[in-house]
């Protein structure tokens, strides 16, 4: 490397704290009486911070050189990882949101979100581990036997076994309906499951004594399609009545991809064979089941997307702080933060981060209302929950990108590590339903669902709330909503794409105005808010109009040709 640079990562302590508050964090603790201030909150994220800055990101990179290995007793992740998960299980950050009644800190799942940020950006191959635990806990708070929840779910909250879902199968990507993984009824009234799964994130490793596997499958004689769909809970170690772990089961992993990033997580090609299980929920009930808990995981794998352009980000500006290159522009130091191309790369990143951010949060906190049964706070988090998915993990990539132009050769290098976040990013808009589902969502259940209502709704605060540089991109919004609304079947498909886009633009400038007033003027980071704001509003809000054309450009011209391979 010719040029040291600081490639630690910093908690974004005061940027966390700056978008609860804008996403009205603390009114709603005071409006629920909860026991938690914001005072308390931020000490929570400081303590998060320096503990994930401290045990996580030293390993980051570790994990994306050695990845984890396979051998004939299993996976073995990164050297390093297993303790570092121990000591985040011990220190209670897996239990932070969960329910009380099982071991749980009750805190509102916002919080959870900040830390979980962190987290992913400290080194989001681990995080990806606790992340999944937090989607096994919720379907089982959901949908589990009183029994399943009093054997599981203490051990899952305490993160003594880790959780995984198995849903994927070579057939069944997005279309789980496909999914051909038999559970056959047993004589003791539980279940045998045979099938393949793939791409199941930390299906197995030796971090844990035991590994909960919820299992999508199909009985005998079941309909086709969705409806035939049941969900199953699988250990890997069998257990009896008390918990502790006993005999092999049937749930083995035969082999981990290599891919693209996040090589320190493994993905793994699971075998089940004669596996013992249990039915969780209804019969047929089971892809329903598992789109409940999911709105909570898109959020998480949103909340990944900002936690990788955080990290991004800090390591582009710490490079531009100390390469010095040509003659500046906007200052006479040398380094090439002082020339204006520069400055506009690390402002759009920082202005896009921070809107991303804002959109999650925001739709956090509108759960954690609906979870305390405001009606419209559920309304407005499951209109934003796709599109917080789907734009905060693009903005991820973009942001990862833009850091490697920012560092120039040496952002190419592997060395540097500016590479990993890239590489690591990419995933975001795959799994957890593709950003092309995500938009077909909006567009369908979330728009055409209630007829715009929920969308309407937003865009009248935005104009009532927002300044009038907003207003031209809300009203392009507006006008292609109505468009969609009127023209559904494959031109609104066709369009659905773009209008995520457009959508996740014009809200994530309504996140950085709300983050404009809740920082207030009284420091100079403070102000810089509104600078912030109005460089996304140039350099992103500038293009909505166009971006209104691409939703509305119909079907007509995507094909045939699109079949031509020459
Ligand atoms: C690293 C990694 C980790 C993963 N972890 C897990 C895990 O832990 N558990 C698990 O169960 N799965 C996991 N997955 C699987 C992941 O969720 C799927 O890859 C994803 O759902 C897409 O399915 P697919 O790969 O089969 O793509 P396909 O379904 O074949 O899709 C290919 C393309 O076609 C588009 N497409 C497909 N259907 C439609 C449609 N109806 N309308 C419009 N466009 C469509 C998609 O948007 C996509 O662009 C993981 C995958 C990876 C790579």
């Amino acid at each position: 490397m010719s040029q040291t640079y600081d490639v630690s990562f910093r908690p974004p302590i005061r940027s966390l704290a700056l978008a609860l508050r804008a996403a009205g964090y603390a009114a709603f603790l005071t409006e629920n009486a909860t026991d938690l201030d914001e005072e308390t909150s931020i000490a929570v994220l400081e303590a998060a911070g320096s503990f994930l800055a401290n045990e996580f990101a030293p390993l980051n990179r570790r994990g994306d050189i050695d990845g984890a290995r396979i051998d004939a007793e299993g996976v073995h992740p990164t050297l390093g990882f297993s303790e570092a998960y121990q000591a985040f299980a011990n220190n209670g950050w897996n239990a932070l949101a969960a329910d009380p009644r099982w071991g749980g800190e009750g805190l509102p799942k916002a919080l959870e979100f900040a830390v979980f940020e962190m987290a992913q950006a400290a080194n989001a191959s681990l995080a990806i581990c606790p992340m999944l635990t937090q989607g096994a806990i919720e379907a089982l708070v959901q949908h589990g036997t009183p029994r399943q929840q009093a054997l599981v779910l203490p051990r899952l909250i305490s993160g003594a076994w880790t959780g995984t879902m198995n849903l994927t199968e070579p057939q069944a990507g997005t279309d789980l309906a496909a999914v051909v993984t038999r559970a056959d009824p047993d004589a003791q009234g539980g279940y045998r499951l045979n099938g393949q799964k793939i791409f199941i994130s930390w299906g197995d490793h030796d971090m844990t004594e035991n590994i909960c596997h919820l299992v999508l499958a199909r009985l005998p004689n079941s309909p086709p399609g969705i409806s035939g769909i049941s969900l199953f809970l699988a250990t890997k170690f069998e257990v009896g009545a008390d918990g502790a772990p006993g005999a092999r089961n049937g749930i083995y992993c035969s082999s981990i991809e290599k891919k693209l990033g996040i090589h320190g997580s493994p993905t793994c090609v699971m075998m089940l064979e004669d596996a013992h299980a249990e039915l969780v929920g209804d019969i047929g009930k089971g892809v329903a089941q598992m789109f409940t808990m999911m709105n909570s995981a898109r959020l998480h794998v949103g909340i990944q997307g900002v936690g990788l352009a955080e990290r991004a980000y800090q390591q582009a500006l710490s490079y531009a702080l100390g390469r010095k290159q040509g003659r500046t522009i906007l200052g006479s130091s040398g380094l090439i933060i002082d020339h204006p191309d520069v400055r506009r790369m690390l402002g759009l990143m920082r202005a896009k981060t921070d809107a991303a951010r804002g959109l999650c949060l925001t739709t956090a906190v509108l759960a954690d209302r609906a979870a305390h049964g405001d009606k419209a706070a559920k309304r407005r988090s499951e209109l934003l929950t796709p599109i917080a998915k789907a734009w905060s993990t693009d903005v991820g990539v973009e942001v990862a990108s833009l850091a490697l132009q920012v560092q120039g050769g040496m952002g190419f290098i592997e060395e540097t590590g500016a590479a990993q976040y890239y590489r690591d990013a990419r995933i975001g808009p795959i799994y957890e339903g593709t950003n092309g589902i995500q938009a077909l969502d909006l567009i369908g259940r979330k728009l055409a669902g209630d007829g715009g209502e929920a969308m309407m709704s937003l865009i009248d605060d935005m104009v009532a709330e927002g300044p009038l540089a907003l207003q031209p991109s809300v009203e392009a919004l507006r006008s292609a909503t109505a468009w969609l609304l009127s023209h559904p079947g494959a031109d609104a498909l066709a369009g659905a794409t773009a209008y995520l886009k457009l959508a996740g633009d014009v809200v994530g400038g309504f996140m950085l105005w709300r983050q404009v007033q809740a920082a207030g003027i009284a420091s100079e980071w403070d102000r810089s808010r509104m600078s912030i704001f109005n460089l996304y509003v140039s350099q992103v809000l500038s293009g909505a109009a166009g971006q209104a054309q691409a939703v509305t450009a119909g079907a007509a011209d995507l094909g045939p040709w699109t079949y031509a391979i020459n």
